[in-house]
């Protein structure tokens, strides 16, 4: 059976770097039994009821009628039949086949860090520093949580012969290990006390989830030393071709809304100048040192700027138009210009050759050929624009119309299938869905513009803690019931 899905409309590349870890996975173990399954290897599992035979030997039936195991997804098989499959895995202790197809078929977006020093207004997330940790609540995953994570995926993929995680019609797809952090500051530390950077983390999730991982970063003070140490060794390390398929895009984020940027702002309206050419200085010597760090990275093609800002003719946005972007680009140039002489003069870290100044100033202005005016307006970014800007208008729209969809839905496949939104007589928005585990195992959908709570969560040692409240527009009062995952 074939239902029909529009896929979450991502992009990005595919990747080879495989089965690097292979470590022990921690399905609990009490009446151990060694199940031979021919085509998943032994695997041992407890309490093993007649469910899981019932369900392989179904796929294994169903397998058959397909001519090709390349081509088939979670939705084409009858996940009523299916379940029992996932029986002994841990991370999916409590949910049945169709939950985990649900989150399986969204899952996008994984929160290894919660918390972020940049408060940039457009940011979607809303994103805002950490929170401190006690004994109830948490700002990370715990690395035993990430493992239950990637380790069940994994053994999941396995029986299933095929990635829960695959949609056949992207043939781009990528997943990010961050919904409101820098990629800068994800880490990890295990029980041993060792740290695990965003490489080991990504390589991980690549090899459970079959996709490749996104970087972005709005930069770092060049006062964090570890910070810059990190920036080092991936600038080094994705610098490397036989690095470059282990990640989607290395980006770096530059726009208007970074915190030091929007206290330039406010402060140049409230005439206090001095003080604003501080906040100007502080953020354009920050990201030329980004800029001179990433030099290595001119060369990997997923290399990229991201850059967003209010088009220069938008109401009530001053201080955030294109136009105010490109002027700070030419300060960051100027200054990473003279970066760049520094090093020649002196270390020739980067610059060994006089000519590679020029190149490389210019291939930056050459990634900064598009900026994006259309991002959706985050809850900061609201009440610093004026209500009549044309894109506050419209985000409203688009929360208020999804709002009205989901509380209509009467399948999950009006969720899968992402929204249809007028916007106007001229004008339609197609909104997907992608989904977040926090870091608490609690699993959320956004279409970017607003998130819905769903009543699933992963079986993690940090079910029972607390995080940061999750944006943007949290709607708590229509969370996804289990009744409507549910409902094939
Ligand atoms: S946009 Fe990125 S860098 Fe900026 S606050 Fe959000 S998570 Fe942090």
């Amino acid at each position: 059976m074939k239902l029909t899905f529009i896929p979450l409309k991502f992009s990005k590349t595919s990747s080879k770097k495989e089965n690097k870890y292979k470590e022990q996975n921690n399905y609990v173990l009490n009446k151990i039994v060694s199940v031979p399954v021919s085509s998943y290897g032994n695997i041992q599992l407890n309490g093993i009821s007649d469910n899981y035979f019932k369900a392989k030997n179904y796929l294994d039936n169903a397998k058959k009628d397909f001519d090709d195991i390349n081509n088939i997804e979670i939705y084409d098989l009858d996940l009523n039949k299916l379940d029992g499959i996932q029986e002994g895995i841990k991370v999916f202790k409590g949910l049945n086949m169709k939950e985990i197809a649900f989150i399986g078929s969204t899952i996008n977006e994984v929160a290894i860090n919660r918390g972020c020093h940049n408060v940039c207004s457009h940011c979607y997330a809303g994103a805002n520093p950490p929170i401190r940790e006690d004994n109830n609540h948490i700002n990370k995953m715990s690395w035993n949580d990430f493992k239950t994570l990637t380790d069940g995926f994994k053994e999941l993929n396995n029986r299933l012969g095929f990635p829960i995680t695959r949609d056949i019609m992207d043939d781009d797809p990528y997943m990010t290990s961050f919904h409101d952090a820098d990629c800068i500051d994800i880490k990890l530390k295990d029980n041993e006390g060792n740290e695990h950077d965003f490489i080991d983390i990504a390589l991980r999730l690549k090899d459970s989830f079959g996709k490749p991982q996104i970087f972005d970063t709005a930069g770092w003070s060049p006062n964090d030393k570890k910070a810059q140490e990190r920036a080092e060794k991936y600038a080094e390390y994705y610098s490397d071709p036989d690095h470059f398929d282990e990640i989607s895009d290395f980006n770096i984020s530059l726009n208007p809304y970074h915190v030091l940027h929007t206290r330039e702002v406010s402060l140049r309206k409230g005439g206090n100048i001095e003080k604003a050419e501080k906040f100007r200085d502080l953020y354009t010597t920050r990201m030329a040192n980004v800029f001179f760090t990433f030099t290595p990275l001119l060369d990997n093609p997923k290399f990229n700027i991201i850059a967003r800002a209010a088009d220069n003719s938008s109401k009530g946005t001053e201080g955030y138009r294109e136009q105010d972007l490109r002027n700070l680009y030419n300060d960051i140039c100027t200054k990473l210009e003279k970066l760049y002489q520094n090093d020649y003069n002196a270390e020739k870290r980067i610059i060994t050759d006089k000519r590679s100044i020029k190149q490389n100033i210019y291939s930056y202005k050459r990634l900064l050929g598009y900026i994006n005016t259309k991002p959706s307006i985050s809850e900061r970014l609201n009440k610093i624009y004026s209500p009549e800007n044309s894109e506050v208008k419209r985000t409203n729209i688009i929360i208020s119309k999804s709002r009205e969809n989901i509380r209509s839905a009467t399948n999950i496949h009006n969720i899968l299938n992402g929204e249809t939104i007028k916007l106007n007589a001229y004008e339609t928005a197609y909104p997907n869905y992608a989904g977040l585990v926090d870091s608490n195992g609690r699993y959320y959908i956004t279409n970017y513009y607003t998130t819905y709570p769903t009543e699933l969560q992963l079986n993690f040692e940090n079910k029972d803690k607390q995080t940061a409240p999750i944006h943007p527009y949290l709607n708590e009062d229509l969370p996804i019931k289990k009744t409507l995952i549910n409902s094939l």
